[in-house]
């Protein structure tokens, strides 16, 4: 029987594919009896595979290893940092672009959601003004780059402008991992958070990373681990499998390839369809993001076409229901109906051939 996986998956940016490094690190994790709160021997054997996990973690965004805590994912790490700001009293108020992922998106009132240019990119005349319009501390969330367009954003702008008014930043950075330099003392935020399996480490597993120490508040509590922030055994195979993917990523090599890819991969696409247009192309992109509309091909009728085809791809962020849904992002960037309807994300990493791009451009091209 053909094997449902052997396919062509350029799905990466909703999940990457697992790493064999991991898959073997996991394994092993598995087969360690301990719970690591356990002061005996076996607890102390577990309790060293995370530390060894997050001495890797942080290493991947240049921070200090005590400033992760690890979390079930990047929704969880984000609810953390905000909640966890506003149950502190460190902030009283949440801002956040209009582009930010529905994990963040939904923590920010619609009056304190800043807008984004036809090109993807915050709106800091606007961020400015928001802070200038009250005296209240806010937590300010903007993601490094967005998960349906790839669109990089200027977090470093961003941070001076809110630690002039005394405010803190969130930067969500799931998806930045082995794409762009994500170097924790150079961001400026004062938050970033990551996912283990955006980066080829498996599936509820993530981290906050708390860059400037700023008082948080658990959300939930119980056993107290994590440094009180977030109680609950640990996912010890999970962390050990997000460490090791962490570990994996060598930045130059596979950014550099991946941006040679992506520039044949659009141009290929534009030949074939020259009235298709590629979403944020003009700004700072991520290199293994493409976010394409076909005009007069829905993205429902995309999606489902190329399936059949054999090409696991996505209408946008991957949604819990499964359904194709408007995009929030293409929508704040102001793009018109037409092309809103007809949208679809192509996301690969260091695993993928060009050849598979090539068929992929083929199959597209005659629909
Ligand atoms: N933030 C961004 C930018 C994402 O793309 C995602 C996942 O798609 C998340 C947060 C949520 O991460 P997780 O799936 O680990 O909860």
């Amino acid at each position: 029987m053909a094997d449902p996986f052997d396919r062509i998956y350029l799905d990466f940016n909703a999940t990457a594919p697992v790493l064999p490094d991991v898959v073997q690190a996991v394994t092993n994790a598995l087969g360690k009896t301990g719970n690591p709160s356990s002061i005996h021997r076996h607890g102390r054997l577990v309790r060293s595979l995370v530390d060894e996990a997050r001495e890797h973690v942080a290493q991947l965004i240049n921070a200090d290893p005590t400033a992760i805590t690890f979390t079930s994912g990047g929704t969880e790490a984000n609810a953390l940092a905000i909640l966890g700001c506003l149950g502190s009293g460190a902030v009283t108020r949440v801002i956040g672009t209009t582009i930010e992922h529905p994990s963040v998106l939904a923590h920010v009132p619609e009056r304190d959601q800043i807008g984004v240019t036809p090109e993807g990119i915050i709106d800091l005349e606007a961020l400015e003004h928001a802070l200038n319009a009250s005296d209240r501390l806010a937590l300010v969330c903007v993601m490094f780059a967005n998960n349906e367009t790839g669109v990089i954003q200027p977090i470093e702008a961003v941070s001076d402008i809110a630690h002039q008014h005394g405010s803190f930043v969130l930067c969500d950075a799931v998806q930045a991992p082995g794409k762009a330099a994500l170097q924790a003392d150079i961001l400026g935020a004062d938050f970033i958070t990551l996912s283990g399996h955006k980066i080829g480490g498996p599936q509820g597993v993530g981290a906050l990373v708390n860059v400037a120490g700023i008082e948080v508040s658990p959300v939930m509590t119980g056993g107290g681990q994590e440094r009180r922030l977030r109680s609950g055994t640990e996912n010890v195979p999970g962390i050990v499998g997000f460490g090791e993917a962490a570990k994996n990523i060598n930045l130059h090599d596979e950014a550099d390839s991946l941006r040679d890819l992506q520039s044949q991969f659009e141009n290929a696409l534009l030949e074939a369809r020259p009235e298709a247009q590629i979403h944020g192309h003009a700004g700072p992109r991520l290199p293994n993001t493409t976010c394409v509309s076909l005009p007069g091909v829905s993205s429902q009728s995309q999606v489902i076409k190329l399936d059949l085809s054999g090409f696991s791809i996505s209408a946008g962020s991957a949604c819990s229901s499964g359904k194709v849904e408007r995009s929030h992002v293409l929508e704040a960037m102001g793009v018109e109906q037409e092309l809103l309807n007809s949208a679809i994300r192509i996301s690969f990493g260091r695993q993928t051939r060009w050849d598979e791009l090539d068929s992929f451009v083929a199959a597209w091209a005659a629909l």
